[in-house]
């Protein structure tokens, strides 16, 4: 009988996943993918989003007709409990799958919680419907402009994000005529500029000191923050920043229904993986991307996370499929790739400006780390947000 393989996501991980599992096995297998949403979403045309430079439309596509295309099955639901021992998971539509193997991919969750009065005060970028929110706040700030926010908080891992949008904030200012009478801050848990929480690069504090100051953006350091009150960030010192307008990256964490299953993730709700991506206690369960724990080799300050960018996700979910694909055959799941050794790329955008950060691996020690900025690197990340997301919708997930 053809072996069941059951993916939990359907986003860079999860996609990624489920038609390399197919394509390992040259088809003979049973996949089925389980999501609380119909779309993809390309995540970092998010920084963009509340500027009017994209929609929604631009930048998801309806997964459906790429599974069927790749004979994958998938349901529309959100998975609420699993049972690894039973190997069964239940969905919220009442159905109860079965499978012999299976890969979780399903990202994170705003951890608004982490900070009183982030939901209700300060606006984010980090979903879909916040950064449709955070749009609202912008075009209501252009009316009766203010001081500006932007940062990450305590625990946050998604500095990139927090870099682009302010850097694109700063754009839009100046554009819309209006930077000579805004001040601009930069609030961040990161121990010094361009940490990005994988520890920095070479000259990178440098190059970041060098462009806030070219914007004339106040940088806070090491910031955690208090509570957030409306129209005001309050950190840990007791400094007050008033803003007429602020986004703040939070901390992130797993899925509630993974934090339920006895062994499977960390306080934080991370699945705990070895470097083959297997879980920690279920050789048949297997976890991806932003879903899985990675631990941050450093202790800072302020608590920083490590982020799980797109291109360690795509890797980390073939060495699963690859290795889920090894068991099936009944072979031993052979491959590893420790997420510190991935190679770290990344293209972050600053409007009409940017920077390329190439590194051997995304955690140190590392041997080569380099961060080349230009506004060349504005136009490879608009051509790369066309590719990435023609390559997912075709299903094309060999391509580089
Ligand atoms: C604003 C922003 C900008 C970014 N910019 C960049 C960038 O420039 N470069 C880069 O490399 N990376 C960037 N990233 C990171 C990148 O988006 C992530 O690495 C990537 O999305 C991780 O993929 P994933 O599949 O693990 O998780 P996600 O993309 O979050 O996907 C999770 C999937 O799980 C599904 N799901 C959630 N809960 C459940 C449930 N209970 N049951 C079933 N399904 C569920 C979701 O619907 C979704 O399909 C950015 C992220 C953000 C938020």
């Amino acid at each position: 009988m053809r072996k069941k393989v059951l993916v939990l996501g359907a986003n860079f991980g999860g996609l990624t996943a489920a038609l390399a599992v197919k394509h390992e096995l040259h088809g003979d297998v049973d996949v089925t993918v389980v999501s609380d949403r119909d779309y993809f979403l390309f995540n970092p045309s998010l920084i963009w989003l509340p500027f009017g430079k994209r929609d929604r439309e631009d930048i998801t596509f309806q997964v459906a007709p790429t599974f069927e295309t790749g004979d994958v099955d998938f349901i529309q639901s959100a998975a609420t409990a699993m049972d690894p021992d039973a190997k069964s998971v239940t969905l919220a539509n009442g159905q109860v799958l079965t499978y012999d193997y299976m890969i979780i991919a399903t990202g994170t969750r705003n951890r608004d919680e982490a900070i009183q009065g982030f939901s209700e005060n300060s606006n984010t970028i980090t979903t879909l419907e916040s950064a449709i929110k955070t749009g609202e706040a912008w075009k209501k700030f252009l009316e009766k402009p203010g001081d500006i926010v932007i940062g990450a908080s305590q625990g946050a891992s998604c500095f990139g994000a927090a870099y682009e949008f302010l850097f694109n904030t700063s754009y839009q200012l100046k554009k819309a005529g209006i930077k000579k009478e805004v001040k601009l801050t930069y609030l961040t848990s990161e121990p010094f500029l361009g940490h990005f929480g994988i520890g920095g690069l070479p000259h990178g504090d440098q190059l970041l000191g060098m462009f806030l100051k070219k914007e004339k953006i106040d940088a806070q350091i090491n910031a955690s923050i208090a509570h957030i009150d409306k129209g005001e960030i309050v950190t840990s010192e007791g400094k007050s920043l008033p803003f007429a307008f602020s986004m703040i990256v939070p901390p992130f964490s797993g899925q509630d229904f993974l934090t339920s299953v006895d062994g499977l993730a960390n306080p934080a709700g991370f699945v705990k993986v070895k470097p083959t991506y297997q879980t920690e206690k279920w050789d048949n369960v297997y976890a991806v991307g932003l879903a899985a724990a990675v631990d941050a080799p450093w202790q800072t300050p302020t608590p920083v996370g490590v982020p799980k960018t797109g291109f360690p996700t795509e890797q980390m979910a073939h060495v699963a499929a690859r290795n889920v694909a090894s068991q099936i055959r009944g072979e031993l799941p052979m491959e590893e790739k420790d997420f510190a050794d991935i190679p770290a790329v990344c293209v972050m955008d600053a409007g009409n400006n940017g920077v390329l950060i190439l590194a051997d691996k995304m955690l140190p020690p590392r041997k080569h780390g380099l961060m080349i900025p230009g506004p060349q690197n504005h136009l490879f990340k608009l051509g790369f947000e066309k590719y990435f997301l023609w390559k997912m919708r075709k299903g094309k997930i060999t391509l580089p």
